[in-house]
C-alpha cells in the first residue's frame, strides 16, 4: 500500500514550500488510495514551539490537506527511539564513542592540515582484533552508527534520477547524544520505518541525509522507501524565498485574500505540469499527478500567475463560501453587514471582477455604506449640473413601481433619453454619488441590490 507523510519541524509558520511538499505527498497518497500521515518533528527543543505546532495545524486545515493518521509527535516517541538504539548497539550496528570535544577538534585540525575533509577517525569503532581504548571514567559516550566503509549507496530518486554516493563520503553518524537523546536523522528513519512509509517525498534540502538514512534502514533490516526530492522554490528575483523579503507563510495568503484552492492550484504547478493546464481543481490534480512529471529544476514564484488563478477560482467558488471570508474582511474594516443586501448576492455580483477577496471586500463596502468620493471623482462626476440631474433622477426613482434590476435598467434608459445626454453622464454621477467610486458593476444591478430607501438616502446626501 502507498503510504506518504508530511513531517514539518515546528520552528515557525507553515510556509508555502512546506505546503507544496505536503500537497505532493498528499496527492500521491490520494491518487493511489493510500494513506497520508502527518508527523511533527519536534525534537529540536530550542527551536520548536507549541505556537508553531498550532500554526502548522491551522495552516493544514486552511489549505484543506486532510491526513489519515497523526499528528504523531516525535517527542512522544522517545522510548521507542531509545529502544532501537539499544537494539543497534546489541547487534553491533552502533557503538559507543567517548571522544572529547578536544579530541574531535584535534582530528579536524589534522585533517584540515592535510587538506582533507574533516572526519571522525573511527577511534572507538570496534573491529575484529582491534584493541579499543579504555573507556574514560565519568564520561557519557555518544552512540555512533557503524557506516559501511567500502562501496557506494545508491537510490533511484523519483525526481532527480539515480544518485550514487561513495561511502567514503560518510562519517559514522552520531545517533544518540551523551544524554541519550536520539538525533534527527535517526528519528526520521525509525519513524518512517514504524509508520511504514512507502514514499518519502520531501524538499531537496534533505537529499544529503538520504544516503545516511538508507544505511540505517538496511542495518535495521527495514524496507528502504522510495525517495522523491522536490526542487526548491525561488522568488521572482531568482533568490531563495525568505521570510523577511517574501510572503511565505500560509496565513499571509489568507490575509491577502487568496482562496486555498487557488494557492494549492498554483503550488501544484510549481515544478509539475500537465500539458497546458493551468486552472484545475484538486480532484483533477490528484487524477493527473505523477512523480515522474515533477521537474528536477527549481521553480520561480510568480505572483501574477497566482493572482490570475485566484481570480479564476473566485469566479467558480460557491458564493456562500466567498461571503463567509469576505464578511470577515468587512468586519475588520468596521463595516456592518447585518443590514443591507445579502452578502452572497453582493459576492455574486463582484466575483467576476475581483482578483482577491480583499479586493472583493473593498468593493463590497459601498453596498453597506457610501464611500467618500475622491476629489478627482467629485470634480469629474459631481458637478452642479450632475447634482441637479441626480435630483431629478431621485424624484423619478422614488415613484418606481418595482425596484429591481430590470425596472431600474428601463428607467435609467428612459431618463438618459429624456435628459438628452449619454449613458455615462447618468451612470457615472450615480455611481459617484451612491457608491463613492465609479468602478462598479452595472449601475442598475448595484442600485437594485443597495435598495430603494438607501439609494434615495444617499442621493439626498450633501457632499
Ligand atoms: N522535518 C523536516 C523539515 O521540516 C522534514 C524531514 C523529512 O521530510 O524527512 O524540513
Amino acid at each position: 500500500a502507498i503510504r506518504t507523510r508530511f513531517a514539518p519541524s515546528p520552528t515557525g509558520l507553515l510556509h508555502i514550500g512546506g505546503v507544496r511538499t505536503a500537497l505532493f505527498s498528499w496527492a500521491y497518497a490520494r491518487k493511489h488510495q493510500g494513506v497520508f500521515v502527518l508527523r511533527i518533528e519536534d525534537t529540536d527543543l530550542e527551536r520548536s514551539t507549541p505556537e508553531s505546532v498550532a500554526a502548522i495545524m491551522d495552516g493544514m486545515h486552511w489549505v484543506g490537506l486532510d491526513y489519515d493518521e497523526g499528528p504523531f509527535y516525535q517527542m512522544q516517541r522517545m522510548d521507542r527511539y531509545k529502544q532501537v538504539i539499544a537494539q543497534m548497539l546489541a547487534s553491533g550496528h552502533a557503538y559507543h564513542c567517548y571522544c572529547s570535544r578536544e579530541e574531535l577538534d584535534a582530528m579536524r585540525a589534522e585533517a584540515e592540515a592535510r587538506g582533507e575533509k574533516p572526519r571522525y577517525d573511527r577511534r572507538w569503532r570496534p573491529e575484529d582484533g582491534k584493541v579499543l581504548p579504555a573507556a574514560p571514567a565519568g564520561v557519557s559516550p555518544v552512540v555512533r552508527f557503524r557506516t559501511p566503509i567500502d562501496g557506494v549507496v545508491a537510490w533511484d530518486d523519483q525526481v532527480k534520477g539515480r544518485i550514487e554516493i561513495s561511502n567514503t563520503e560518510l562519517d559514522d553518524l552520531i545517533i544518540a547524544r551523551p544524554d541519550g537523546t536520539p538525533t534527527y536523522n535517526f528519528c526520521v528513519v525509525v519513524d518512517d520505518w514504524d509508520m511504514q512509509i512507502s514514499h518519502v517525498i520531501r524538499g531537496d534540502d534533505h537529499v544529503n541525509n538520504t544516503p545516511r538514512q538508507i544505511h540505517m534502514y538496511q542495518a535495521l533490516g527495514a524496507a528502504v522507501p522510495v525517495f522523491a526530492h522536490l526542487p526548491m522554490i525561488f522568488n521572482d528575483q531568482g533568490q531563495k524565498m525568505s521570510k523577511r523579503r517574501d510572503a511565505v507563510s500560509v496565513v499571509d495568503y489568507d490575509k491577502m485574500g487568496f482562496l486555498p484552492e487557488a494557492l494549492l492550484n498554483y503550488l501544484a504547478r510549481l515544478g509539475w505540469g500537465h500539458g497546458d493546464d493551468e486552472f484545475f481543481t484538486m480532484d483533477q490534480f490528484v487524477e493527473w499527478f505523477d512523480l515522474a512529471d515533477v521537474s528536477p529544476s527549481p521553480s520561480r514564484f510568480d505572483r501574477d500567475k497566482l493572482l490570475w488563478l485566484n481570480a479564476q477560482h473566485i469566479k467558480t467558488a460557491e458564493p456562500q463560501r466567498l461571503a463567509e471570508r469576505v464578511a470577515a474582511f468587512l468586519t475588520d474594516k468596521g463595516v456592518d453587514t447585518a443590514s443591507g443586501p445579502a452578502l452572497t448576492d453582493v459576492c455574486v455580483l463582484l466575483k467576476d471582477r475581483s482578483q482577491t477577496l480583499v479586493e472583493m471586500a473593498d468593493q463590497a463596502e459601498y453596498f453597506y455604506r457610501p464611500l467618500v468620493p475622491s476629489a478627482d471623482v467629485a470634480e469629474k462626476h459631481l458637478t452642479p449640473d450632475d447634482e441637479a440631474r441626480l435630483g431629478f433622477f431621485a424624484e423619478g426613482a422614488a415613484r418606481l413601481e418595482t425596484w429591481d434590476q430590470a425596472s431600474l435598467g428601463a428607467f435609467i434608459k428612459d431618463f438618459v433619453k429624456q435628459q438628452g445626454v449619454k449613458m455615462p453622464q447618468v451612470g457615472m454621477p450615480l455611481r459617484a454619488k451612491v457608491c463613492g467610486i465609479t468602478n462598479t458593476p452595472s449601475v442598475d444591478a448595484v442600485l437594485a441590490l443597495i435598495g430603494r430607501d438607501e439609494v434615495l438616502r444617499r442621493l439626498a446626501m450633501r457632499n
